[in-house]
Parts: structure tokens; C-alpha cells; sequence
């Protein structure tokens, strides 16, 4: 495996592959879990070349959020993307690397940013776009897995892959799980016991959900019922049902609807959903 620091290595390592190869991206920000592996080994299957990149981008966070605290551990990481097969693991050391003139140049994604992160964290995914546009600029990947655990990520990367004819193809993945139902993330490492615990009420509550819907329920406040209570002592950022295409609130689950949720268990912002469908 190839450990790249600098986007000119990058982009020689690409350019001397023939146009025959296929090549497989999965961008992360480290601190490796099921979840991402889940994405290298679709990825290994899908590509002749299978390319990781580890980078922190510094751009999607706000002022107060936890850029400081995010978990790291690089040996860990290429050690577990050596298993998977990786061929080349991006890990610039210096944000500079990627954004060499400062940041006048953004990428950005109107309307599906609305609600949801897009309306409790500004200027998040036009820090993820932007920094996934110039990725893609280096990797040139003939696919590129993302997983749906950031459902608004993954659809307005979608909408800006095609609106810049980027090429190759966005694939989403499932969201992993720990075997008691919370979703992986590299955040989950911030949890303290205490809180580790309590976040399952997260999980416990999409699960309410799916079953008011199993049972019939349509409409959406009944389907979302009481999120403060259910999520208590997490404190709510968001519990919405949008529409799975458009990411616009519904009132009634007429169409493919997703149920998202955010919220801060100990002072650690977590994010899970699950997608109904009529
Ligand atoms: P991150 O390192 O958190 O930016 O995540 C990198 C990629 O892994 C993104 O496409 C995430 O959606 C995906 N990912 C993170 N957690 C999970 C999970 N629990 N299941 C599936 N994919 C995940």
C-alpha cells in the first residue's frame, strides 16, 4: 500500500494508470470502523484500483464545533486499509495540501441543504462538496462510495456530481451498526460510558418509528411521536420526516420519506435515520 501526502503525487500515481483501470474511491475523515470498512471492501469488488483518502477537512466544521476533538489515529487506519486492500491511502498531512490558495473557491449545493445539518450547521456541506470536488479532481475515481449513515451527505454529493459532470458513479451503502443498534461513527469514540448507553435511544426510537409505520401510520407527527421524550436526556438537534428525494418536510408518508435525526448525547452530535417506504 502507497501512503500519499502531497496532491502532485496524487495526481502522477493516477495519471500512470492506463484507461483500462478501473479505479475506487472512498473518502473519509480516519479513525477507521466497521462502517468505513464496510465501504473499502464494496469498493475492492468494484475497482482494479481502490484509493482511501484520510483527511479532516477543516472546512466543514463550524467555528464551535469538535474539528479540535476529532478522534485520529493514522497507524490504526492504514493498518486496517492495508487489510482491505487498499493500493493508495491520500492522507495529506497539512490542510494547506488541498486548499492551497486559502478558500475562494467553494462548491455548493442549494435547496437540499435546507433542513436538517444543511439548517443547524451552515457552511457544513458546502466545506463537504467543495472538499469532494477537488478529491474527485485528483482521484479521478470511475466510482466513489458513500454511506448513506450521512443520508444528506450522500444526496446532495449525488446532485453535485451530476450537476459538474464530474464522471464515474456516486454509490451509497448501508449504514453498519454495533451489534446493539447504534450506528458506527468515529464520534461514538468521544462517548463517555454514560453516554454510550443512552445514545441507544436513538436507534430504539427509529426502530418506534418504523413500527408506527409497519402498523399503518402515515401521518408524520403521529409516526414521529414524542422524539424529546424518547430521546431524553439527548438533547434534540433535529427529528424530522422529509421527503428521500428532495429532503423537503412532509406531513404524511406518501412517498419515500426519511426519518433524521440529530442530537448531542454528553455533548457528542450524533446523526442516525431510516428511510420509509409506502
Ligand atoms: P466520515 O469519516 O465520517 O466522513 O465517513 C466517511 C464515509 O463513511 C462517509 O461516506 C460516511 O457516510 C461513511 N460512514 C460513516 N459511518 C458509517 C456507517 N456507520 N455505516 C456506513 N457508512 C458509514
Amino acid at each position: 500500500m502507497l501512503v500519499v501526502r502531497t496532491c502532485s503525487e496524487m495526481q502522477v500515481w493516477r495519471a500512470s494508470l492506463g484507461h483500462a483501470t478501473r479505479v475506487a474511491f472512498v473518502p473519509t475523515m480516519g479513525y477507521l470502523h466497521e462502517g468505513h470498512l464496510s465501504l473499502l471492501r464494496e469498493a475492492r469488488r468494484r475497482g482494479d484500483r481502490l484509493v482511501l483518502s484520510i483527511f479532516v477537512n477543516p472546512t466543514q466544521f463550524g467555528p464551535n464545533e469538535d474539528l479540535a476533538r476529532y478522534p485520529r489515529d493514522e497507524a490504526g487506519d492504514l493498518a486496517k486499509a492495508s487489510e482491505c486492500g487498499v493500493d493508495v491511502a491520500f492522507c495529506p498531512t497539512d490542510p494547506r495540501e488541498l486548499y492551497p490558495h486559502g478558500t475562494n473557491t467553494w462548491v455548493e449545493v442549494q435547496e437540499l441543504d435546507r433542513h436538517l445539518c444543511g439548517a443547524s450547521r451552515p457552511g457544513h456541506f458546502r466545506g463537504v462538496c467543495t472538499v469532494v470536488a477537488k478529491l474527485w479532481g485528483l482521484v479521478r475515481p470511475d466510482v466513489a462510495l458513500f454511506g448513506e449513515k450521512d443520508f444528506q451527505q450522500l444526496a446532495i454529493l449525488r446532485r453535485m456530481h451530476a450537476d459538474l459532470f464530474l464522471g464515474g458513479e456516486v454509490v451509497g451503502m448501508p449504514i453498519v451498526r454495533e451489534p446493539d443498534g447504534l450506528a458506527m461513527s468515529s464520534r461514538n469514540a468521544n462517548l463517555s460510558s454514560e453516554a454510550r448507553a443512552q445514545a441507544l435511544a436513538i436507534s430504539r426510537w427509529l426502530a418506534s418509528v418504523r413500527q408506527r409505520f409497519a402498523a399503518g401510520e402515515r401521518d408524520a407527527a403521529a409516526l414521529l411521536g414524542d422524539p424529546a421524550a424518547a430521546l431524553a436526556p439527548g438533547r434534540i438537534d433535529y427529528a424530522s420526516l422529509v421527503d428521500a428525494d428532495d429532503l423537503q418536510p412532509v406531513t404524511e408518508v406518501v412517498r419515500p420519506a426519511l426519518c433524521a435525526v440529530a442530537a448531542f448525547f454528553g455533548g457528542v452530535r450524533l446523526i442516525d435515520n431510516t428511510v420509509l417506504r409506502p
